[in-house]
């Protein structure tokens, strides 16, 4: 039995998984969002670790016998600062979502931002943790003090909660958490010296970066009951693409969560595009895999965006059949630019537009196309995947827009590709406690191929031509949005 903590952006789910792939016992917890600024994010780290406890300790009791171990997925990039001998943190957590430095990035000169690129496979953006690390440095000065006693760490969740949960407080991240720092070399997998100078941070501030399989440490038997090894860490978007792919390159995998996130592993090589960033997906044994991956910011947010602010639906789900209610879109397209544009066009002054509006358009034809404005962006990214790699043969989703019947039918016509979904309803849970559990000898990865079926498969229904004729509409509406700044 695995028991792995999903820590995600909005809430904190723990899991028991058996060695047949069931999930016998689950718990989660919520938690606030500070929104203290416009375009700033905040998590509270306190709060984040004592709801930590909760799940693990309710799921702890929900079982009969200690698990084999414990594993951790978690949100990315979102950056804690932690004084080292109070294990107290000594500021709120930045979040991946935050745009507070993102003039700091923009200002970086050409040159930096080449350099950026080559070292670590990512584009610079204030996405990424490094910005959010200097800044706090630069303007709490809490983290200054702790920094003249030497006791300054900084870390990723995951880092965070190993802190705090297991016995020897070991500073440790892996290497698909401390690629997305800006601050690796996607090589090497070690800290990049003149990064850390460009952006004013010490390496001695810093985790430790192991292999995603690692025996991390064991848990403190005074939350725990007894000690129970740490025996995996992995991104959550990797974790997802562990469970969807694996190790198949020629599938590329999709979470419709409140952004997008298209992810394919590219095996052993890393490839470069310029436009999407090269990551690390998971290094077993001392063994890397990376892959392509490109994060569009703006997903199944934009049905909340329709739901809180417009008003246009109660529920989620009343798009899917607001959008099958009408035969086609009749030329209205929506470009969710609502925060810039993510991959593949990086442009944060990008705004939101609807185009093609008529005095016969109506609200259905307002949700469809903010739909189908999901499956366009996927289509931008999964194009250059194609190009980059085999081109993919099926695509594997997940996330909660996934549910969305019309989403999923016409991303298959857009794509030319089938569209896969399979019994898997935690996707990002299920790809880390797999790493765990085959390290452990408790299944093997095939056994853990074995444990899903794929339980929709949604065929392509549009020839070639239709979609050359929508594909070219929608990048047209894109051309027009990022002309809008
Ligand atoms: P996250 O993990 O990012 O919080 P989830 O995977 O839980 O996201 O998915 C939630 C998102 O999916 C929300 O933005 C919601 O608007 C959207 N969503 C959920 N169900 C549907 C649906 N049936 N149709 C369209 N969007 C949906």
């Amino acid at each position: 039995m695995i028991v792995t903590l999903d820590l995600g952006t909005t809430s904190i789910r723990c899991l028991a998984i058996d060695r047949l792939g069931n999930c016998i016992a689950i718990a989660q917890e919520e938690f606030k969002q500070y929104f203290p600024n416009t375009a700033w994010v905040e998590h509270d780290p306190e709060e984040i670790w004592n709801k930590t406890v909760i799940v693990l300790q309710s799921v702890l009791d929900k079982i009969t016998r200690p698990p084999n171990g414990i594993a951790i997925t978690n949100q990315r990039e979102t950056v804690v600062a932690w004084e080292r001998s109070t294990k107290k943190s000594l500021y709120h957590a930045i979040v991946w979502q935050c745009r507070r430095t993102a003039d700091r990035i923009a200002n970086l000169s050409q040159s930096d931002k080449n350099r950026i690129k080559k070292i670590t496979g990512l584009i610079p953006d204030a996405y990424f943790s490094a910005s959010k690390i200097e800044w706090l440095y630069q303007h709490i000065p809490a983290i200054k003090e702790a920094e003249k006693t030497n006791n300054l760490c900084f870390g990723t969740i995951d880092s965070w909660i190993l802190y705090k949960l297991s016995k020897s407080a070991v500073f440790k991240t892996d290497t698909s958490n401390a690629s997305r720092t800006l601050l690796v070399n996607l090589n090497s997998q070690t800290y990049d010296q003149t990064l850390l100078e460009l952006f004013n941070i010490k390496r001695e501030w810093l985790p430790d970066i192991h292999s995603s399989n690692s025996l991390f440490d064991y848990s403190n038997a005074s939350i725990t009951g007894t000690e129970i090894p740490i025996h995996a860490i992995l991104g959550d978007q990797q974790s997802a693409l562990y469970t969807q792919c694996g190790h198949d390159t020629n599938r590329i995998k999709n979470t419709y969560g409140t952004g997008l996130f298209v992810a394919a592993s590219t095996g052993n090589k890393i490839i470069e595009t310029p436009k999407l960033l090269s990551t690390i997906a998971w290094t077993l044994n001392n063994k890397t895999t990376f892959a392509l991956e490109g994060s569009i910011f703006v997903g199944g947010s934009a049905i909340q965006w329709c739901r809180d602010q417009l008003n246009l639906i109660n529920h989620a789900e009343e798009s899917d059949t607001l959008a099958q209610s009408l035969p086609d879109n009749d030329n209205v397209y929506f470009v969710p630019a609502l925060t810039g544009l993510g991959a593949p066009h990086w442009d944060s002054s990008a705004r939101g537009i609807f185009i093609g509006i008529t005095r016969g358009t109506t609200k259905a034809h307002l949700i469809r196309a903010i739909l189908e404005s999901l499956a366009y962006q996927t289509k931008d990214v999964c194009n250059i995947i194609n190009q980059s790699l085999t081109p993919a043969t099926s695509l594997a989703v997940d996330g909660g827009a996934s549910d969305n019947q019309f989403l999923m039918q016409f991303q298959a016509n857009i794509l030319g590709i089938p569209v896969e979904k399979s019994s898997i309803t935690e996707a990002t849970a299920y790809g880390v406690t797999a790493i765990a559990g085959i390290s452990l000898n408790l299944f093997s990865e095939s056994d853990f191929r074995n444990f899903f079926q794929t339980t929709k498969h949604y065929q392509p229904m549009f020839d070639k031509n239709k979609i050359d004729v929508y594909y070219s509409k929608w990048t047209e509406a894109v051309k027009r949005s990022l002309q809008w700044s």
